[in-house]
């Protein structure tokens, strides 16, 4: 009897253990199972199936332990997840990692201990290995890990190797168990005087022991609720201390016992929360309900501040009442405690939140209050990996933001989209979504034109409130005029003056962190750059060092030129902390702060500078690209975009599409209620067609003159991407691997095949790299084409020279 098991690896495969006739009639399919692998490896697997047909290539080894009671992951997940590896051409294996919590995923972890029976030579020990052998004296077993902290260096590994060869130390592995659900005493009475006849009786033998004797009157009273009894509240109640308490279960009148406690837990100040919808509001929410009764998917095209967060809340309800599960996907669950505030407020403790930067140990829990459908996770909310979770009966998927490219994982594998997983989960459950967005993606919105997709629209702000003012500021003419101060236009200081003395708030849009991008010499023109990547080191002043922002190398900032020694170096462009800093010498008494991946990193870094600038601690924020995601600030009435052409000209062909994203949802911070936000775009194109659009906030424009150029230049959504990323410290080597992988795919395809390209930085972490782009027309069936490039990529590693070359697929390329 054997079971079939996906392995965390990298690996596209299932394997075949063998199990006992005993671990058959327990195990079930979605259960995990520890299992040897290589040499002397225990990986977490998961059972996928349970059948009779011996491996004929390999002789099945036997599991090693099975780790869950029950099922941990449902029939609809494991489908799921064999979509996402074959749409997204990754191996199963990789998903299967990066679905789970990490806790629930056993590591196994290399123990080193001392071998106690052998005889050898102490005096024969390098210094290293006397170390080593030093710290095993003290401690039974430690990790590798540890003992490369020990000896302050990454290549133990021969170390260690010598010392086993010498018979002084020896390697186990060993399976942890990360999670360890927090336990919360409970006291019962036990079965002996559960009968009422009995308790005078037990009164009477306490008569004497006056503490015990309140602490069961105690217990009396707070069982009286129907409740189970903590040990501490009764405790507390009885004014008697714990050991009181375990002097009756030692009498045998008590007994304790254990109920988990969940960790995450929200007071239950559930209801009346319920605001009126406006009639724009309600007309929308009647659309999407009529749309969703007949079709999967709505998208809700609603200005900024227009007040969709509430027609989720009522489209939630909805869900609740039939008792369905809802998933709410963000783009950035950080940017988020605002809406977590709002629907824990209308929904209570039915509201589960699924974040990377709560603990394992939280993770875990959602993770099983979604599998037992328990009411505490009703509703997840959560960023793109809440998609993963055990659904019994999902019924809605929000996804706010949808137009967010956070929503495309990267790196690693799987690099899903999670939109679009969204709606292939969703028909697995036969349940609905709603992507929502001020600026909808172009497929999105094409798939809405084309009556694939639903589609629902709010075109004014709530409260009548009016769409911002948007004025373009040309900052060529202003350098002319010498009406510039450091990167700020007259005009921008103007309105920041203005909106300071009404008590007003302002935030300043700047694409780009640190204080320059560039240090460049005066006298021979020499750019500093990493060693590592091809990439120039941004200044950072504060910590007056040059960074890398590919890889983090860094070093002081040179006082002289590295190539001719000159001292005149001077810095060109800018970036948040030279805005923050220039701002300090426009405004000294205005408090400024700054958001941006160097200020933000800490657990609540993000919800602090929030929070702040929400009490009014804050006059100006200044801040990249975190500042467009959704925030909702009533008093913010002035929104400065420092320089709008930096994203415009980003080589990439969404780089229209985005900058128009990024300033509208930038724009729409301003003016929030009541009174009209004013916008200054600070510009050298005041002319060019994507600030134009901003400036109209005309969507449909934008829409369609980028429709035409992807069409003409076979781009989404006429054309799907498929991008191949080869990289090697080779560039010889490189260069020939990816020209073969080339000209094979464009012998075997007969769609558009590009490359193989040297991307604009070329190099990362001494890594060169090619990518090669093939582009699938819409009528071409996808599942062939992807069959053809996994053939060819196959051939492609047979080459042995071309075998150490990384390749990395990521379909629909974001
Ligand atoms: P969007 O997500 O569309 O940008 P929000 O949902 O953040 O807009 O709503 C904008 C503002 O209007 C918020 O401050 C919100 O509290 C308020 N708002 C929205 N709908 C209502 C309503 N029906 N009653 C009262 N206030 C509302
Ligand atoms: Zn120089
Ligand atoms: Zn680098």
């Amino acid at each position: 009897m054997f079971a079939e098991v996906i392995l965390p690896l990298n690996l596209s495969r299932t394997f075949t253990y063998s199990v006992t006739a005993a671990e058959w009639d327990f195990l079930q399919k979605g259960m995990r199972v520890a299992v040897p692998f290589g040499k002397n490896k225990i990986y977490t697997g998961l059972v996928i199936e349970l059948h009779e047909n011996e491996p004929s290539l390999y002789e099945a080894r036997p599991i090693s332990q099975i780790l869950d009671e029950k099922p941990i992951v449902t029939e609809i997940q494991l489908a799921h997840w064999f979509w996402i590896s074959s749409y997204y051409m990754c191996a199963i294996g990789d998903v299967y990692r990066g679905a789970m919590p990490s806790a629930l995923l056993l590591e196994s972890e290399t123990l080193i201990s001392l071998k106690g029976d052998s005889y050898f030579e102490k005096d024969n020990l390098s210094d290293q290995e006397f170390l080593v052998y030093q710290a095993l004296m003290h401690q039974s077993s430690l990790k590798v890990a540890e003992i490369m902290s020990l000896l302050n260096k990454k290549n133990i590994f021969p170390v260690l190797r010598k010392m086993m060869e010498n018979n002084v130390i020896s390697i186990r592995e060993e399976v942890h168990e990360i999670y360890t659900p927090k336990l919360v005493k409970y006291i019962r009475l036990h079965p002996d005087y559960s009968e009422a006849s009995d308790l005078q009786g037990l009164l009477e033998v306490l008569k004497s022991a006056k503490k015990q004797k309140d602490a069961v009157m105690s217990y009396f009273q707070l069982s009286a609720e129907k409740k189970p009894v903590p040990l501490k509240r009764l405790s507390e109640m009885s004014g008697t201390s714990a050991a009181v308490i375990k002097g009756l279960v030692e009498k045998g009148i008590f007994e304790d016992y254990f109920i988990r406690e969940d960790r995450v837990d929200f007071g239950d100040d559930e209801g009346n929360n319920t605001l009126n919808l406006s009639p724009a509001q309600q007309t929308a929410l009647k659309d999407i309900q009529s749309v969703l009764e007949a079709k999967e998917v709505c998208l809700l095209h609603g200005v900024t501040a227009s007040g969709k967060t509430e027609i989720y809340l009522r489209l939630i309800e909805q869900y609740i009442k039939d008792k369905k599960q809802v998933l709410y996907l963000l783009p950035e669950i950080a940017l988020t405690t605002q809406l977590v505030g709002r629907l824990q407020k209308h929904f209570g403790n039915k509201v589960s939140v699924f974040h990377s930067k709560y603990s394992n140990n939280e993770r875990v829990e959602t993770w099983n209050r979604v599998l037992e459908s328990s009411d505490k996770a009703q509703i997840v909310i959560g960023a793109r990996s809440a998609l993963f979770l055990p659904f019994n009966d999902l019924g809605l998927i929000i996804i706010d933001e949808e137009h967010e490219q956070t929503f495309k994982q990267q790196d690693p594998a799987p690099r899903y989209h999670a939109r679009d997983a969204a709606i292939v989960l969703a028909s697995q459950h036969q349940a609905k979504v709603l992507l929502g967005s001020a600026t909808p993606s172009l497929e999105t919105y094409y798939n809405a034109q084309s009556g694939k997709y639903g589609l629902a629209e709010i075109t004014e702000r709530f409260g009548n409130v009016m769409m911002p003012d948007i004025e373009l500021v040309d900052i060529k003419d202003k350098y002319f005029r010498k009406a510039m101060t450091g990167h700020f236009s007259d005009t921008l200081t103007g309105y920041i003056a203005e909106a300071l003395s009404l008590g007003e708030q302002v935030i300043l849009f700047q694409n780009r962190r640190g204080y320059s991008p560039v240090v460049e010499c005066l006298t021979c023109g020499h750019v500093p750059q990493c060693p590592q990547c091809d990439v120039s080191l941004t200044y950072h002043k504060f910590k007056n060092q040059l960074r890398c922002h590919y890889c983090g190398h860094h070093i002081a900032m040179p006082v002289n030129c590295h190539q001719c020694g000159s001292i005149d170096l001077t810095t060109k462009g800018f970036g948040t902390e030279q805005i923050e800093q220039e701002l300090s010498e426009i405004f000294p008494q205005a408090k400024t702060a700054r958001m941006d991946q160097d200020t933000t990193r800490g657990k609540y870094s993000f919800e602090k500078l929030i929070d702040s600038f929400k009490n009014r601690e804050i006059d100006i924020l200044v801040g990249t690209q975190m500042l467009a995601k959704g925030l909702d600030f009533d008093n913010v009435s002035l929104v400065g975009i420092m320089n709008a052409d930096n994203m415009l000209y980003y080589p990439d062909f969404r780089a229209f599409e985005r900058s128009f994203q990024m300033m509208v949802q930038v724009s729409g911070r301003s003016g929030r209620s009541q009174k009209r936000g004013k916008v200054i775009i600070q510009t050298f194109n005041p002319m060019h067609n994507t600030i134009q659009q901003v400036t109209r906030n005309d969507y449909e424009g934008m829409y369609k003159e980028q429709l035409y150029e992807r069409h003409i230049y076979k781009y989404p959504p006429y054309f799907r991407l498929i991008r191949l990323t080869l990289k090697h410290r080779d560039y010889e080597r490189l260069k020939s691997g990816s020209s073969w992988l080339y000209e094979v795919l464009k012998q075997n395809l007969d769609i558009p095949v590009l490359g193989p390209e040297e991307p604009s930085i070329s190099r990362i972490r001494n890594e060169y790299i090619r990518t090669i782009m093939v582009k699938i027309p819409q009528e071409k069936a996808l599942g062939t084409t992807k069959k053809t490039i996994r053939k060819v990529l196959n051939s492609f590693e047979t080459i042995a020279q071309y075998r150490s070359i990384k390749v990395i697929v990521n379909v629909d390329f974001y």
